[in-house]
């Protein structure tokens, strides 16, 4: 049965457990299929986890399967995506009109180093150009509507969207490339938007698999610059 917990992001994203195959004793079972054996007790299979994962023996961790409903803005989508491990289905623009819902910051920040540093605005600089942006989204949606009421197709009205309107998606995804993705989207080097989503993604990974969220967080995660 599907979750209807939904974890705000951003402003009016989410991100939501739809499905959950596995867990760590799947993990287990599958590490331990070559000697025909299974469960040997919990501290022997946390010790089984904490070796696999030190030693980056990582197919076990793909029997453990997570199914996300996902809503963010298209530019976090389009990093997302470059996880080309996992299935992906996503909302049309071809095929439905697309809602009057684009991403507006509440800051905004400028880069101080090339090694991803950055800092706020002042915000009595921000704050006109967060209004401008929000003109900027009304102009483009109203412009949007107006090709489709003068019977311009979907498919193509939408060239005039900005990146940052919404979009859904359902992402199914085994725990090694979930690791994956949460190694390079957590940590401090990923975009602050896409972190966002990865952060909270990350404590429903710990949630469901926490042994293996222990192994990943010695052996893999490296949150720091
Ligand atoms: C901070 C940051 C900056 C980035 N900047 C850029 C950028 O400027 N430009 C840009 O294009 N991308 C950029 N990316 C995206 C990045 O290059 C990866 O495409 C993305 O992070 C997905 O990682 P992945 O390939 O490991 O994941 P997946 O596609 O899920 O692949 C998982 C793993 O499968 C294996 N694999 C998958 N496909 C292949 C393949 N074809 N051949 C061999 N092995 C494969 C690899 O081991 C890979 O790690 C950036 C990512 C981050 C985190």
């Amino acid at each position: 049965m599907e979750d209807k917990v939904e974890f705000p992001v951003l402003d009016r994203g989410f991100v939501r457990l739809v499905d959950f195959m596995g867990g760590d004793e799947a993990v287990v079972q599958a590490a331990r299929v070559s000697t025909g054996q299974g469960s040997k007790g919990l501290e022997r299979d946390r010790a089984l986890i904490d070796y696999l994962m030190s030693h980056r023996h990582e197919t076990p961790f793909e029997h453990s399967v997570f199914k996300f409903h996902i809503r963010c803005p298209i530019f976090v989508a389009r990093q997302w995506f470059r996880h080309r491990m996992a299935s992906y289905n996503e909302i049309s623009g071809r095929y439905t009109e697309l809602r009057d819902e684009f991403h507006l910051p509440a800051t905004l920040r400028t880069q101080v180093s090339k090694d991803y540093q950055y800092a706020p605005l002042p915000a009595e600089t921000a704050a006109p150009l967060i209004e401008r942006i929000a003109k900027h989204y009304d102009d483009s949606y109203r412009l949007y509507q107006e090709l489709l009421g003068a019977g311009v197709a979907r498919e193509q009205a939408r060239i005039v969207l900005p990146l940052a309107i919404y979009t859904e998606f359902y992402w199914t995804v085994n725990a090694r490339s979930l690791m994956n993705f949460l190694s390079l989207r957590a940590e401090a080097h990923a975009q602050e938007e896409i972190r966002a989503y990865a952060q909270v993604i990350l404590q429903i990974f710990r949630e469901k698999m926490p042994w293996t969220y222990e192994a990943f967080m010695k052996h893999w995660f490296k949150p720091v610059l």
